[in-house]
């Protein structure tokens, strides 16, 4: 087995799968224009011989062969750095493929209950890895109405459920929404979105499946479907990606390809566990976009003479707090890592989720501050067209004149950033992304409830009130 090269990736996805997109029925996505974009962002991560990250690209696995470093199980505080300083060099179709990391965190409790389950996950992350696919994480159901359980809708396929079991394998019916990337990776691999009770067993499902299974239909939406100018539109031209609406129309699982198939005590592992590494993902993204903000913010403020401003310099002050609160909290879950059983080590869970949810908590009232000191260009900035239009880019250029040793080219090119980064397609994607992606504010809530000690922030507590508790009894005092 070989690491694939970008060309090899490309040609991968010519495999018959059914992909619609504004209104059409792709037969190959690899020459279509709506793919164009998102397709080369991924092909660039299998460029192994990239001077500056290609070695952080790859590691050598136990049998001595060399894979993409998103498979690599971190077993070392220096694995899981390498893994968080990946994670800043790698596009998000293949910073999905992570799924299969939290699948490999809940393999012994999956061992516990059925170890067939367990040695299917070992061997679909090998074969994912030794054949360099990508996996994307599908996870969200349509979930219909909100305050029914899974089997009380009015429809019983609003969440994905086995609709048939047979001696080789099972037939699940269902969709799964946003699915990011799903349309451009090798594997979907499939979890319950939630805890499962045992009257819902058959929506207690997880497995893996090629992304041209008969039966999956995807269907794309993008905030960036077309090939925009980098100049206008520095940060849509760059990262756009799919996310894939995914339909199961009564898809065949075979058995060795199933995680989970009706012990809904697992449901809520396996949901769990991708969580971890959605966030960490989503947390590392913030700490890039936060220090990106203070730049902008920076630049802007100078540029417009007003640095020596308090009000300015007090705005930059909270984006900077932002920016560090966002950074500690990372570096501090790597720091105080976990690990499982089998020694695989993970980023401390209650950090995680506590800076998850403080960057999405704060995330719209941050680029407030943005906003506020850009002013109305941000939105009105005439067009890259219009400035080298001589008639037009006359004018431009006058007027856009602050002080001396201010380039307009460059004043332009920082409000750019600007909107397209907080107020443009990509901005408006990025404010739902920050708050939803990664699961919404109550599951962070949720996770922070259960993972913080609480048993001593009581004990902490009483002591500070002077309460004295009753000893066990059987206690002996010294
Ligand atoms: C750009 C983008 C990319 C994504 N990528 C992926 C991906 O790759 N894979 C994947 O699986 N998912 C993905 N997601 C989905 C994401 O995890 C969900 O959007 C998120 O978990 C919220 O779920 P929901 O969209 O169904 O909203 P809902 O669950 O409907 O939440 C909307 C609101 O309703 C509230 N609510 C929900 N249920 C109840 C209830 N029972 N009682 C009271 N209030 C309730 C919520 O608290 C929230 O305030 C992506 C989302 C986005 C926006």
């Amino acid at each position: 087995m070989a690491l694939k090269t970008p060309q090899q990736y490309i040609d991968s996805l010519r495999d018959g799968r059914v992909i619609y997109w504004e209104g059409e029925r792709i037969e190959d996505i690899t020459t279509h224009p709506l793919f164009k974009v998102p397709l080369s962002l991924v092909a660039a991560d299998y460029e192994y011989r990239d001077p500056e990250v290609g070695e952080l690209r790859r590691y050598q696995t136990e049998d001595g062969s060399f894979a993409h470093r998103i498979y690599q199980v971190p077993r070392t505080s220096e694995d899981l750095a390498a893994r968080v300083e990946l994670m800043k060099h790698t596009s998000i179709g293949t910073l999905v493929a992570g799924v299969y990391m939290a699948l490999m965190s809940v393999k012994d409790d999956v061992a516990r209950v059925n170890p067939m389950y367990a040695e299917n996950i070992e061997r679909m992350y090998r074969h994912c890895r030794d054949n360099d696919l990508r996996g994307a994480e599908v996870i969200t159901d349509p979930k219909g109405d909100r305050k029914r359980r899974a089997h009380e809708q009015d429809d019983p396929d609003l969440y994905l459920r086995i609709v048939e079991r047979r001696a080789d394998g099972i037939v699940v019916r269902g969709a799964k929404l946003h699915i990011t990337a799903a349309s451009i990776v090798h594997e979907l691999v499939v979890m319950p979105t939630k805890g499962m009770r045992p009257e819902e067993a058959d929506y207690a499902v997880s497995f893996s499946i090629p992304v041209n299974t008969p039966g999956v239909k995807i269907i794309n939406r993008s905030f960036a479907p077309a090939e925009l100018n980098s100049f206008d539109y520095p940060a849509s031209s760059h990262h756009s990606c799919p996310e894939g609406f995914v339909v199961f129309d009564d898809v065949f699982v075979p058995w060795d390809r199933v995680f989970l198939a009706g012990e809904s005590q697992l449901a809520g592992t396996l949901a769990r566990s991708l969580g971890l590494w959605e966030r960490t993902g989503g947390v590392v993204e913030a700490v890039r976009m936060s220090e990106l903000f203070v730049g902008l913010a920076q630049l802007v403020t100078e540029m417009q003479g007003k640095d020596s401003d308090p009000i300015a310099q007090n705005s930059i002050a909270e984006l900077i707090t932002y920016a560090e609160m966002l950074r500690m909290s990372l570096d501090y879950a790597c720091q105080h890592f976990e690990s499982t059983e089998s020694g695989m080590v993970f980023p401390n869970t209650l950090a995680i989720n506590a800076a998850k949810y403080y960057y999405a908590a704060n995330y719209h009232q941050t680029v407030r501050y943005l906003h506020d000191l850009g002013g109305g260009l941000v939105l009105t900035l005439p067009l890259e067209a219009d400035l080298r239009n001589p008639e037009s880019g006359k004018y431009i250029r006058k007027y856009l004149h602050t002080r001396k040793g201010v380039d307009i080219e460059a004043r332009m090119r920082v409000y750019n950033m600007i909107r397209d980064l907080t107020a443009d397609a990509y901005g408006g994607w990025q404010f739902v992304v920050a708050l939803q992606a990664g699961g919404g504010l109550p599951a962070q809530r949720t996770m922070m409830n259960r993972t913080y000690n609480m048993a001593q922030a009581k004990q902490r507590a009483l002591k500070a009130a002077g309460v004295v508790m009753p000893q066990p009894a059987g206690t002996v005092h010294g």
